[in-house]
This record gives C-alpha cells, structure tokens and sequence, in this order.
C-alpha cells in the first residue's frame, strides 16, 4: 500500500522461487548473488538489476547521430543481466577478456547510482530517498553489434548485455544525496578519451528515479548507470582503461587477450 510519503512499500511478489528456503533443492548449486564492496563497510552490495540510461548527455548523442530535443522526448532504458558485473579499483584494477564477436568494443564512462530503498512512482521530490549511493562504472558496448541492432530495429541485447561488461567500481554510501555536478573523466593509456561534468546529464538523478520507477518497482540493490559523455571509442587487447567521477569514486580496467 502506498504510505503517507506516496511511496509503494508493500512487499513485491513478482519472485515466484523461494530462494531463501533452506528446505528448497536444487538441480545444481546456485550462481553467486552478484554484489559489490561498499567503502568503509564489511557488508557487501548485493545486486538486484541493472538498468542503463540512453542518450543522457547532449554531446554523446549528438555523436551517436541522435540528438536529444529534451521537451519531446522521454528518457529511455535497457538492461544489462547482473551476472555481467565486474568489481574493480584502481589499484586492484580488473582484466577483462576481449569479447568475441564484435570489432569495435567501446568504453562508456558512467556516474552509478545504488538504490537503496524500494520505490514505485516516487516524485522528485522524495526521489533522494531511494539513493544509497554512487559509483563509477563502465558500461561496456559492442559497437559495432548495437548500431546494426539499432538501425535494424532490433533489440540490441548482443551489443550491450556482455559477460564482463558491466565495470564497476566500489559503491560509495551517500544516502539521501542527490549528485548534481562533478567532473566525469576517462583515458586509455593515460589519454584523455572522455571529460564532462554530471551537471551536464540531460535526465538527473531526480528525474531518472522518477521516471524509471513509473516502469519498474525499484528495489534496493538496483543499480542505474546514469549515461556516458561524448568522447566513447574502442579499445583493443592490451589497453588499460583509467575513469573517474569526481566526489566518487576512480576505476581502472585492463583488456585482456580476446577469447
Ligand atoms: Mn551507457
């Protein structure tokens, strides 16, 4: 039932598998609950779903040949599985294997949010209570896969829903905080690729909980890559990804041999 806040707090039913059931048997074992560190805590950050973002800064869209016009259009989303997630940090950065079928894999720099309470048609206003905190991400692209995809009309599930594309840095608490500005930066092997500033999303945070929680029961440990500025391109075999967001977080990631 909807609270006095307008919150819908009552428990979703939706999982129809009793994953908490210690009487419950299983074919095999389970895979891992996809999580992540949190700063400063021993607990770790269990994953729900990943959402992504589209088209949320002008210039990226400009340069994917989409230019947003903002009084039009909706904000739109996809989803990457949670299985695809990979932790890293900067002094303990991750390898990732190149992935098979694409010729043009690119890096995507994000600001990533980290629900921490549930949510249904939450208003702007009480957005920031759903926000535990931030990240930095990567959201991993097939290019090439994608933008055939698009053009084709199709879902574009081979181009962005990855093993291994989903990067993530450590989640940093700051609950009820809503971002509104902070450098967002990435180099592959220490060139500048990619450097804005979150003040620039076309969509902000208040906006994307609002809007994303019209579609979905938001849930704690969901995480929402936000967008990436313009300046994406392909890395290959070898290079070493470095990003930041400043007030958040840094990542590094190294590209391993392609499988
Ligand atoms: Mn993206």
């Amino acid at each position: 039932m909807p609270d006095h806040a307008g919150h819908d707090s009552s428990p979703l039913t939706i999982t129809a598998f009793s994953l908490n059931d210690p009487m419950t048997s299983y074919l095999f074992t389970p895979p891992a609950v996809p999580s992540l560190p949190i700063r400063g805590q021993q607990e770790r950050f269990p994953v729900n779903r990943i959402f992504c973002v589209g088209r949320n800064y002008h210039a990226h869209a400009v340069e994917m040949g989409r230019p947003v016009d903002k009084s039009v259009e909706q904000a739109f989303y996809f989803t990457k599985s949670p299985q695809t997630l990979v932790e890293t940090g900067v002094d303990s950065a991750a390898v990732v294997a190149y992935p098979p079928r694409t010729n043009n894999y690119h890096f995507e720099m994000e600001l990533v949010l980290a629900i921490g309470k549930a949510g249904f048609r939450v208003s702007e206003a009480n957005a920031h209570e759903l926000v535990y905190g931030y990240a930095a991400g990567l959201d991993m692209t097939r290019r090439d896969l994608q933008l055939v995809a698009r053009d084709k009309g199709r879902p574009w599930d081979t181009g962005k829903d990855i093993e291994q594309g989903s990067v993530c840095s450590e989640i940093v608490p700051m609950p009820g905080v809503v971002i509104e500005n902070g450098a967002i930066a990435l180099e592959v092997n220490g060139v500048t690729k990619q450097s804005s500033d979150v003040d620039k999303l076309i969509w902000n945070i208040r906006e994307i909980i609002a809007d994303l929680s019209t579609y979905y029961h938001l849930q704690p440990g969901d995480l929402i890559y936000t967008g990436t500025p313009e300046g994406v391109g392909a890395v290959l075999p070898g290079d070493r990804i470095t990003g930041r967001v400043e007030g958040v977080a840094e990542l590094a990631l190294t590209i391993g041999v392609a499988e």
